[in-house]
């Protein structure tokens, strides 16, 4: 459905998240027929390109990261003609006067902080101070929201000051997937999920984030966040608060974001016999993450491992396993739940505990399925197997044509939806609990343990839930 002619302006523009994400992104929707005639994307950086040069720029992220980049066809050459560019100094003066004669305040206008979160507060205040955001503007930020919850507070503070909450979009791609949505539509759009979603059913949960990537070249960056702050502040919280909420009355981003505060305010504080922390180890062949973060004596952890418990009625008793790291096993994002063993089978000779597994997988392949008993074909009696049940569904899901996370999430800003974006509550909440945790490895000076590149994680990730006489699902 093609949206009303907006404003797309994109600081940061020149950026790496630009190249790989944005550009890309946008290019879709507009094969898509999204953009009506009059739509405007601007790149905003500090290099002196001119548009043209700002077009063959695009040109060639589209080539690396586009896979529907094709040299000589119509769509590239007028999708790369609606982008425009202003040179601009977000802490200066210099391309503001320039940029507002290229906006209009009577439409919507996104303004995409695709910067770090120091210019946060000089554009904010530019585009107010110029008269450059109209009553429509928005701003798209982020992540790292802040590195702890001061800091995210002060980044709340500073917005606060030229926008209105629900003019701020804080992006965590997680929640524009497909099949993170679609998690919401299983438990609440269907009647037999819902009614076993709690501690009488389900025995417990994990959610696994797992990259076979290292740190790379972004390793001075990483060491100073480590996971707990790249991904589980962040992603994996998100993901815990969309399976744990209870129900909103109505799907909208209020309402919803209501529950998953809920949840981020129910999670009890974490005891350190209940985290393992890891850094992958050097090989023959490739560096380790002390090499990679270019320091031998890091502290910062490319790997965690958590039981997490939510004090409410509805989970309490109920784990929740949480994991991810870098240089693991498989590139793989999947969340399980793992309901309870029969208390009792009538098959004789059946000793094997069977459970049923429901496995929502966000990549590679987004998907749902789950883990039914059944009896083993042939002649042999009643004997039980545990299999995938095949759900017929799971092929519409892999729809080639469904929309890319970035480019749902760009989508919403423009149609002003925010139901898919953090508010800073959340943001500051959830900061609230992981900082005793961050705060209490500082104070003892925690120690990594050591991993074995291409493994599940340290050996003690696995006692984490053998302890409790589980185990983690493979990382596959
Ligand atoms: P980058 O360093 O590649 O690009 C930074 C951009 O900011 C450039 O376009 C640069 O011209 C512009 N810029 C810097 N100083 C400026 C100034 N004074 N005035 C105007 N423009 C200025 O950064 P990136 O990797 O694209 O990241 C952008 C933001 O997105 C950061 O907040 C980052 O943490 C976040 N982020 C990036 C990724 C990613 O995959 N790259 C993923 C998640 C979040």
């Amino acid at each position: 459905i093609p949206v009303a002619p907006f404003d797309l302006i994109v600081f940061g523009g020149t950026g790496d998240l630009a190249r790989r994400k944005i550009i890309p992104a946008l290019f879709r929707r507009y094969l898509a027929g999204q953009f009506e005639d009059g739509t405007r994307l601007i790149g905003a950086a500090r290099a002196g390109l001119s548009p043209v040069e700002y077009r063959l720029f695009a040109k060639e992220a589209l080539k690396e990261f586009s896979a529907e980049y094709d040299e000589n066809s119509e769509g590239l050459e007028d999708f790369l003609n609606l982008l425009d560019y202003v040179p601009i100094d977000a802490t200066g003066d210099d391309g503001w006067e320039e940029l507002k004669t290229k906006t209009s305040t009577d439409r919507v206008q996104a303004f995409y902080f695709s910067v770090a979160p120091s210019l946060f507060g000089a554009l904010a205040e530019r585009l107010n101070s110029y008269e450059i955001a109209g009553s429509q503007a928005r701003v798209v930020v982020e992540k790292p929201f802040g590195r702890d919850q001061e800091t995210a507070r002060a980044l709340n503070a500073t917005l606060a000051e030229h926008f209105d909450e629900t003019q701020i979009y804080r992006i965590d791609h997680y929640l524009g997937k497909e099949t993170v949505q679609n998690l919401m539509v299983l438990r609440f759009g269907n009647m037999m999920f819902e009614p076993l979603w709690n501690n009488h059913y389900i025995d417990h949960i994990q959610i696994t984030v797992a990259e076979t990537v290292g740190v790379g070249g972004r390793g001075a960056y990483y060491d100073k966040s480590g996971a707990m702050r790249d991904m589980v502040q962040n992603h994996l919280m998100q993901l815990l608060c969309l399976i744990a909420m209870e129900p909103p009355a109505i799907y909208d981003a209020d309402a919803l974001r209501d529950e998953k505060l809920k949840v981020i305010r129910a999670l009890q504080p974490v005891a350190p016999h209940h985290i393992v922390r890891g850094q992958y180890e050097a090989t023959d062949t490739a560096p380790g993450y002390r090499e990679d973060a270019g320091n031998l004596r890091s502290f910062t952890e490319s790997f965690v491992a958590m039981r997490c418990e939510i004090a409410n009625w509805r989970w309490a008793g109920v784990p929740f396993y949480l994991r991810t790291g870098k240089k693991l096993r498989a590139r793989t994002s999947e969340i399980s739940i793992i309901f309870k063993a029969l208390g009792h089978s009538i098959f004789e000779g059946d000793t094997t505990p069977h459970r049923n597994i429901l496995s929502i997988r966000l990549q590679p392949n987004e998907g749902i399925d789950m883990t039914v008993t059944v009896k083993e074909p042939g002649p042999g009696g009643m004997r039980l197997i545990d299999v995938p049940l095949d759900l017929t569904f799971a092929e519409a899901l892999r729809e080639a044509d469904a929309p890319e996370a970035y480019e749902r999430l760009i989508m919403d800003v423009i149609r002003g939806n925010q139901t898919l974006f953090m508010r800073g509550d959340e943001v500051e909440a959830a900061w609230g609990w992981t900082d005793p945790i961050i705060e209490g490895w500082e104070a003892r000076h925690d120690v990594p343990k050591q991993y074995v590149p291409g493994s599940s994680g340290p050996e003690d990730a696995l006692m984490l839930l053998h302890r409790d006489g589980r185990r983690w699902r493979d990382i596959k």
